[in-house]
């Protein structure tokens, strides 16, 4: 009998998410993660009503919920007019908080469901499928190490390296662009997002807890804004706000592009999270899809081991159906704040415009708020 129900690779918030829910439903599992410590990397912080309820079900949305802050609404803006405002219904909130904050809680509670669950320092190197297992070879600091399980859960992100392994495609979907990126301290942050859907690129604003507000522009042909001072300017000229920044380091930058993969499972051996789908960040969506798919294959998982193979097929054509849906959205947000001439903007502002008027704004913002995925 292999040692593990499952073995996840990746303690991103996907794979810890998926670790919860299994470990709730009494299955044996083991997460293992390559980095020592804890990644710092400030990139996910919007959570949707059903990333929240996922996290509800991993028993930590009371803490998400006490420490993030509540997204009122947002306004969407071009060349000085708001061209649309809009509200989140009660019962669909949109919750801001850094993903580092989300993942050192859902890390705390794998390790209060199972203490020794989470392997850190742990990179899976090999995945060997037998008939009745998978043999794992990885590399930690005192040499290799061998686990068992019945199946294995590759939750490694974008740039999964076993998905190659398995020879399962990676396909590029549209939408693909460069952006930077600065949270700064803002004490009037308030509770608002701001999108500038400029002629010369898009800049938007949200409020983050504590103070904070981080700002996004998309970098045009030439431009990658790491410096500060450039950022501010480019900021300054495209929406006329002068952002004060303070202690903060230099933007980072990111390209923001979109990938599916061909299939999600091989044998006992099943893609989620980062490692399935790319999602852009314009949008805001990719986390929160991962955790709607690990409920999803918790759910297979459960019902089938330790006895049974589960049967995936379901699983797989809902995660594709649903990565497609928020692909095709997060590409028309990026046609908004691309780079355009004035008659190109001039159309976009009048749909924008139509989107936010009372008629469709309840549509507008249910598809902002991840309605249907
Ligand atoms: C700028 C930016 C902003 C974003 N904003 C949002 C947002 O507001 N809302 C949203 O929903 N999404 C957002 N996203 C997307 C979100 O960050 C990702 O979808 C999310 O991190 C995916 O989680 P994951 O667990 O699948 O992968 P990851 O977070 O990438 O975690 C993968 C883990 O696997 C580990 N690993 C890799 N290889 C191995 C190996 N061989 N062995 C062991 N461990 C391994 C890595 O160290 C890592 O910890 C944003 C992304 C960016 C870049």
């Amino acid at each position: 009998m292999p040692d593990h129900d499952v073995l996840i690779v990746g303690a991103g918030p996907v794979g810890l998410l998926l670790a919860c829910l299994l470990l709730q439903d009494g299955l044996r599992v083991v997460v293992c993660e390559r980095r020592a410590e804890a990644d710092e990397r400030t990139r996910a912080i919007g959570i949707h009503r059903p990333g929240l309820d996922a996290l509800d079900a991993a028993g930590i949305g009371t803490d998400v919920r006490s420490e993030a802050l509540r997204l009122a609404g947002g306004e969407v803006r071009s060349r000085r007019r708001t061209l649309a405002t809009l509200a989140f219904a009660p019962d669909r909130p949109v919750l801001i908080l850094p993903q580092p904050r989300t993942a050192a809680l859902l890390r705390a509670r794998v390790c209060a469901l199972a203490a020794d669950a989470l392997v850190t320092g742990c990179t899976v190197r090999a995945l060997r499928q037998t008939a009745d297992a998978v043999q794992v070879t990885a590399e930690t600091a005192e040499g290799p190490r061998e686990f068992t399980a019945s199946m294995v859960v590759v939750a490694d992100g974008v740039h999964s390296r076993l998905r190659g392994e398995l020879d399962i495609g990676w396909r590029r979907h549209a939408g693909r662009a460069s952006y930077s990126m600065l949270d700064v301290d803002d004490p009037e942050a308030g509770d608002r997002a701001v999108l500038h859907c400029e002629p010369a690129g898009l800049v938007e604003s949200f409020p983050l807890p504590d103070g904070r507000r981080r700002w996004v522009v998309r970098n045009g042909a030439d431009d990658d804004l790491r410096c500060t001072d450039d950022f501010r300017a480019v900021i300054e000229e495209r929406t006329g706000i002068r952002i004060g920044i303070g202690r903060e380091t230099e933007p980072t930058s990111f390209i923001a592009a979109q990938h599916r993969a061909t299939r999600l499972t091989r044998g006992r051996v099943v893609l989620l999270g980062d490692a399935a789908h790319e999602i852009s960040p314009i949008g805001g969506q990719g986390m929160n899809l991962g955790w709607v798919d690990a409920r999803r294959l918790a759910v297979e998982l459960a019902r089938s081991l330790p006895e049974r193979m589960p049967e995936l097929a379901r699983f797989e054509w809902h995660v594709l159906r649903s990565a497609s849906r928020a692909q095709r959205r997060s590409a028309f947000y990026m046609s908004m704040g691309a780079p355009a001439a004035a008659p190109v903007v001039h159309g976009r502002e009048l749909l924008m415009r139509a989107l936010g008027a009372p008629p469709v704004r309840g549509w507008t913002s249910g598809l902002l708020t991840m309605r249907g995925l």
